[in-house]
Parts: structure tokens; C-alpha cells; sequence
């Protein structure tokens, strides 16, 4: 067991820590107060290898393991929280294309993903079926050459000004829609594609540096060589590529949360009261002992999960609801902790910690609540053989 990174990570950290100093640190307090996606910097993390960091090489990605790929979200998170967060969806529904894809639709639609030219959206959610991803109703009817998708989907990140939707979809055949999971098929549309629309900017408490919109489908063609997987493996893909996506979204809380204990401890030896400096206050001391406590173990976490992604662990997926569950409720704590160390200052926008405390707050609610990861968790320590996961 190797706890240290290697040379290579080392070099990616670095990479993504000078990338994220100068290129999102100094403008992610504008881009949160204007609400401006910063399209021309995604183009160029692509340039970096940042849009396809674990997708194949052979589709033009990096090729990283999940485990390398934290490292670098994590860095990017420390810069931009809601920024890099956009970055993980990106890279997800681009693996999924990548992986998943004939090669109409890596062909068509992977060269400009990777690079950042072209950016993703991930369309799961709908305003009926959240948690109960299953339920989803957007329906796609058997035409010749392909498919017509009917359907509305909600809160989906970037939607609007993205190029690529990759969209879960209940296969219907003639009227008779195919129930339950298995009826569910996966696809890559094209976001100009006759027949979609979107929604209204969604007005949000923070993720405010990307758009979030509900995507609608009316009577919207797409070929059949657009499809990811097999007919009826659409859900079994969603969730695959939500595996990776809890690692990233975790990663997030991590690489924010490490910001803040870092800010902390910086305000702690210039902020005086009492006649001394803040940070010789026990009180304090301990409790930025515990912020940094819960961040490295809420890091030690993710990358484990990622290790097992990585290994083809046949508990991965419970390890990533694990990872996901505590380091997003941990880091949130630990951000909330850091404003509350800066008293008033912590609450106005001068500082960054009311952002890092509204831009982590949703992480405990999308790619599946944290509520959901219990259930992932609960399910397989109740229901299977308990001997890998303990
Ligand atoms: C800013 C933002 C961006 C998003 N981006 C995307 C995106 O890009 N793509 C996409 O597909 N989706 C996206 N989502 C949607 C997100 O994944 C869902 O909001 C989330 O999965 C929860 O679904 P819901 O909102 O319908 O809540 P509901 O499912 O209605 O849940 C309501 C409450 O009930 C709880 N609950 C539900 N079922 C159970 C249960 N069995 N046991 C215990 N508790 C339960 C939930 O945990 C929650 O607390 C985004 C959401 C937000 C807010």
C-alpha cells in the first residue's frame, strides 16, 4: 500500500495548481457575483488534457486513472469550486460517449469534447424522477434509422450553452413504453438538434459560474448510431458514469474545503481580539484541528473509493456512495467552520468563504442525495454478502 504520490501525480498536481492559481483563483469571485460561465478558460483546460482527463486515449483522452484525475480536480476546486465541478460533469458524459459509443458517435462528437471546443451536458434528472432516476419518463420511440426523444429534463448543468447532451431515455415500442431500468437507453444528441429548447437560467444559491436549465424534447430525431450501449443498458450507463461523478463532485468539497482551512489558518495569525492574535485561542486551535482532520480524511476517502474504481473493485460503487456521503457532508462542515472563524468578515463577499460555503452545499444534493448514498450503502451492507465492503 502506497500512500505517497508518485513522481507523475506530483507533476499533474502541480500542473493543475498553477493552472488554477492563474487561471481561475483570481476570477472566481466575479464569475460567482456576474454569473458568467468562463467558456474560453474550459477551452483551455482543454488544451491542458483537463476536458478528458480519464477518458480513453484512443477516443483522445488522457487516459488517467480515476485516482490521478481526483488529484487534479482537486486543484482546479481550490481555485473554483463551481467551475471545476462543471469540469467533473464534462469529463463524465465525455467518458461515457467515449466508452460507450459506436464509433458514429465517438467520431462525431469526441474530438471537440476533449478538447474543450465543444462542452458536455449530463440529462438524468427530470422534473418528476430525481432520486428515483429510474422513473424517468422522457420517452424515445423506435423510428427508422433511430429514435425520436419526447421529454423534459430538469437542473441540468451547463444545459443551454453546451454542445453535447448525453440523455437517458425510456425506449417506447409502438405505445407500450418498457418499464423499470432495463427500459432505458442512453444516447448522444447534438444540444442544436431540431426540437430541443431550454428552460430558464435557473436562479441558484451558488454554482453560479455555470448555468443550470431544464432541457426540452419535442419530436427531436437521433440517429441510431447516437445511441450509447446496447438498447435497455442506458441506466446501467448512467450509473456507471455517476460512479466516477461521485468522486469527482467529493473531490470538489475536498479541494474547496482545503482553501478554506488554508484561509483559516492565515486569518488566525493577523486577526487580533483580546488584545492578541485570534489563532492563540485554544478554542480555535482546536477546532482548525479538526477542519484539517476531517479534510484529510475526507481526501484519504475519495482516493480510496477512486483506487477501487480504478481496480475494478466489485464494491466500487459502494465505496464511491461512501466517499461521496462523507467527504461532501464533512467538507461542507469544514468551509462552514472556516466562515464562521472569520466572524463577520466570513459572511461578505470580500472573503471567499460564504462562496465556498453556498458552492458546497449542493454537492450533498446532486449526482444522488446524500440520503441515496445511505440507501447504496445501507442496501449492500443488508442485502448482499457484508465480508468486502467491511
Ligand atoms: C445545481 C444543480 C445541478 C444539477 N445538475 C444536474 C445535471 O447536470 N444532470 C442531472 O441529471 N441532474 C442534475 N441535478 C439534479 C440532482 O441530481 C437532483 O436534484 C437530485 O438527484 C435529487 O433529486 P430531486 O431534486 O428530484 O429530489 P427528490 O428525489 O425529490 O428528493 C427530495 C428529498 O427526499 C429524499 N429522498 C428521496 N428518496 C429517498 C429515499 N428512498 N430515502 C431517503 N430519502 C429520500 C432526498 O434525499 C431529498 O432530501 C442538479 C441539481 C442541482 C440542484
Amino acid at each position: 500500500m502506497e500512500f505517497e504520490l508518485t513522481d507523475e501525480q506530483t507533476a499533474y498536481q502541480d500542473l493543475a495548481r498553477q493552472f488554477s492559481d492563474g487561471e481561475l483563483a483570481p476570477f472566481a469571485a466575479q464569475w460567482d457575483e456576474k454569473e458568467e460561465f468562463p467558456k474560453a478558460v474550459l477551452n483551455k483546460a482543454g488544451e491542458l488534457g483537463f476536458c478528458g482527463l480519464y477518458t480513453p486515449e484512443a477516443a483522445g483522452g488522457l487516459g488517467l486513472p480515476r485516482l490521478d484525475a481526483s488529484i487534479i480536480f482537486e486543484e482546479l476546486a481550490r481555485g473554483c469550486t463551481s467551475t471545476a465541478a462543471f469540469l467533473t460533469i464534462h469529463n463524465m458524459a465525455l467518458w461515457m460517449v467515449a466508452s460507450f459509443g459506436e464509433a458514429a458517435a465517438r467520431d462525431k462528437f469526441c474530438p471537440g469534447l476533449v478538447s474543450g471546443e465543444k462542452l458536455a451536458s449530463y440529462c438524468l434528472t427530470e422534473p418528476g424522477a430525481g432520486s428515483d432516476a429510474a422513473a424517468l419518463k422522457t420517452a424515445a420511440r423506435r423510428v427508422a434509422g433511430g429514435y425520436v426523444l419526447d421529454g423534459v429534463k430538469a437542473f441540468i448543468s451547463g444545459a443551454g450553452d453546451t454542445d453535447v447532451l448525453v440523455v437517458m431515455a425510456r425506449l417506447v415500442n409502438g405505445e407500450v413504453a418498457q418499464q423499470g431500468a432495463s427500459g432505458i437507453c442512453a444516447f448522444a444528441v447534438e444540444a442544436e438538434s431540431t426540437g430541443i429548447g431550454f428552460g430558464r437560467k435557473e436562479a441558484k444559491m451558488g454554482w453560479n459560474s455555470q448555468p443550470t436549465r431544464q432541457v426540452i424534447f419535442e419530436n427531436v430525431f437521433v440517429p441510431e448510431g447516437h445511441r450509447l450501449g446496447a438498447e435497455g443498458d442506458g441506466f446501467k450507463i448512467a450509473m456507471k458514469g455517476l460512479d466516477g461523478g461521485r468522486i469527482n463532485i467529493a473531490t470538489c468539497s475536498v479541494g474547496t474545503a482545503q482553501a478554506a482551512v488554508e484561509q483559516s489558518r492565515t486569518y488566525l495569525g493577523e486577526r487580533k481580539a483580546f488584545g492578541q492574535f485570534i489563532g492563540s485561542f485554544q478554542g480555535l486551535q482546536f477546532k482548525l484541528a479538526d477542519m484539517a482532520t476531517n479534510l484529510v480524511a475526507s481526501r484519504q476517502m475519495v482516493r480510496l473509493a477512486a483506487a477501487k474504481l480504478d481496480r475494478g473493485s466489485p464494491d466500487a460503487t459502494t465505496y464511491c456512495a461512501m466517499a461521496k456521503r462523507f467527504a461532501t457532508d464533512m467538507c461542507f462542515e469544514v468551509c462552514n467552520d472556516a466562515l464562521q472563524l472569520h466572524g463577520g468578515y466570513g459572511y461578505i463577499k470580500e472573503f471567499p468563504l460564504e462562496r465556498h460555503v453556498r458552492d458546497t452545499r449542493v454537492h450533498q444534493i446532486l449526482e444522488g442525495t446524500n440520503e441515496i448514498m445511505r440507501v447504496i450503502i445501507g442496501r449492500r451492507l443488508l442485502l448482499d454478502s457484508t465480508a468486502a465492503v467491511l
